[in-house]
């Protein structure tokens, strides 16, 4: 990290005893959504300070040696299928912040029963050669995305487009995204294939599959791996993460890590904050500059379920037994297209389903530099009910086993996050939510409440920038930037 990062009690001294310096804009959190916003406004000449509750940056990017020594493991995000597709980060280079992309042979795999799989290539033609009878109904999905998905993420990726840059394409998408995963699965497909490869994109939702709107997430999501082949950061995301950092400070930009902000006065004076937090983050920080309904609203922003998650040091491949998902990046671990119907549904009950739709990546296997030689990291998530205290390892490592006989053998050893460790470790994770608040139709565009300018608040000076405003999770950096450019509007022109 840079120099200029500073602890907190660096940033008091440097502006003399108690006195605080005033700062343009202050970010609170420095998650990509914090650094994107503060990037935005650095951008535009604007003083920018972004204060970090941990003692290292990154919020979702970060990378540890959560196992072994030598074992470097994202505590989060691994897959950046959204981050070269996203305009706010395709406008860095971020090579030249040291940032090298590593992509997988295959995208993703879906091993089933028998040793058969389900394959994703990094085109739409090599994926619907590989699914028979059923590349049909692929190409008719996604052929007509295909080579547009860059322009459609314009769209997609940020607040409801009125009017879309791209009519013709939102109309092509919202055709089919409109219906539940389930039900897109079963007409366009007849193979346990083809339907477990959507239903596993689908249930990236963490929506119960009977949802109207899932056969969004699931078509966006198969669309971006055609088009990047979902990358990762060599080395870890931690180098993304340290590259916002530096792009950041580059640009005049301060950071203080170390700071857990409890309530606002106890920030320097700014004409903006930007809160990369929960919506209750903000309602209970900001309390006394923001009206009591409004913070009503904030706190009945909901969240969905969490996640439970296993972080491996392996001491060689995963065995699969399927020859493919040993290429493959993401391997989408479960039965067939029931059995993730029915554990993405568990997972909004309250008893989780002892098998599990396990999201597997095994980045070791295209980036060699996150483990000593020969040696192999993975992680392993399944979704569970929001604050579950169930173990799920187990049911966990069965899976893994079933499709690929001697996994077990080869555990050097294992990390456990359950979903109360997820909000410990960042507040964001409300329950063990990963997504930053549930992904509904309710509040898809008009996270965390309806508003004209969801980033904004009825408060000038106060604005939200994290994953629980459109367009949601992942690492794309849009909430940030749209939270900038409504302060850029309203306060710091
Ligand atoms: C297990 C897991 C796997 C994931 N996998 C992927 C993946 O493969 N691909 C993908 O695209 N996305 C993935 N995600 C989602 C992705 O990580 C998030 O959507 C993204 O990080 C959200 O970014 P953000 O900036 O909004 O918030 P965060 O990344 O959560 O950052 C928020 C930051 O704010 C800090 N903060 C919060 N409150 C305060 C406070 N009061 N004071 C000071 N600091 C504060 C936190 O410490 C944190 O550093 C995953 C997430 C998890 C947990």
């Amino acid at each position: 990290m840079s120099a200029r990062a500073a602890s907190a009690t660096q940033v008091r001294l440097r502006t003399g005893g108690n006195k605080f310096a005033a700062y343009d804009a202050i970010v609170i959190g420095s998650g990509p959504n914090g650094f994107s916003s503060a990037i935005t406004l650095a951008r535009r000449g604007h003083s920018v300070l972004v204060v970090e509750g941990q003692d290292t940056i990154g919020g979702g990017l970060r990378t540890r040696e959560l196992t072994l020594p030598g074992f470097r493991h994202d505590v989060c995000a691994t897959v950046l299928a959204m981050t070269t597709l996203s305009p706010f980060m395709r406008s860095v280079d971020w090579g030249e912040y040291g940032v090298e992309w590593a992509v997988p042979h295959y995208p993703l795999a879906h091993p089933l029963d028998g040793g058969r799989a389900a394959v994703q290539t990094t085109n739409v033609a090599g994926t619907v050669n590989r699914l028979g009878q059923d590349g049909a109904g692929w190409e008719r999905m996604l052929g007509p995305l295909d080579a547009h998905t860059p322009a459609l993420m314009e769209d997609l990726l940020g607040p409801l487009p009125f009017p879309p840059k791209h009519p013709m394409l939102m109309a092509q998408f919202g055709v089919r995204a409109a219906f539940s995963a389930q039900l897109t699965a079963r007409t366009l497909f007849r193979s346990e294939e083809a339907r477990a490869l959507f239903l596993g994109h689908a249930a990236h939702s963490i929506l119960p599959l009977t949802k109207p709107f899932t056969s969004a997430v699931g078509s966006l999501l198969a669309a971006s791996a055609h088009c990047t082949g979902w990358p990762v950061a060599r080395g870890g995301s931690q180098k993304l993460g340290d590259a916002m950092a530096r792009c950041f400070t580059d640009l005049g930009g301060e950071i203080v890590t170390g700071w857990q902000v409890e309530h606002i006065d106890e920030l320097p004076r700014a004409k903006a904050y930007l809160f990369d937090t929960s919506p209750y983050a903000l309602a209970r920080i900001a309390a006394s500059r923001l009206p009591a309904a409004f913070c009503d609203r904030l706190n009945a922003y909901r969240f969905g379920p969490g996640a439970f998650k296993l972080d491996l040091a392996l001491s060689d491949p995963i065995p699969w037994a399927a020859e493919e998902c040993r290429s493959a990046g993401t391997v989408h671990v479960c039965g067939g297209p029931d059995e993730i119907v029915a554990s993405e549904a568990a997972a909004w009950s309250q008893a989780p389903t002892e098998k599990p739709f396990v999201l597997v990546v095994q980045p070791t296997v295209f980036d060699p530099s996150r483990a000593p030689e020969g040696k192999h990291t993975c992680w392993a998530y399944c979704h569970v009910p929001n604050n579950a205290t169930i173990d799920m390892a187990e049911p966990i490592l069965a899976q893994i086993e079933r499709f690929a006989p001697g996994f077990r053998d080869t555990i050097l050893a294992t990390h456990t996050i359950s979903p109360g460790a997820f909000q410990g470790y960042n507040p964001n994770y409300v329950g063990g939510d990963i997504i930053g608040g549930v992904q509904d139709l309710g509040q898809m565009f008009t996270r965390p409440v309806a508003r004209w300018n969801p980033y904004t608040t009825p408060a000038r000076d106060l604005y939200i920038c994290s994953a629980s405003t459109p367009p949601g999770a992942g690492i794309h950096g849009m909430c940030g930037y749209f939270a900038a450019q409504a302060a850029l509007r309203q306060i710091l022109r």
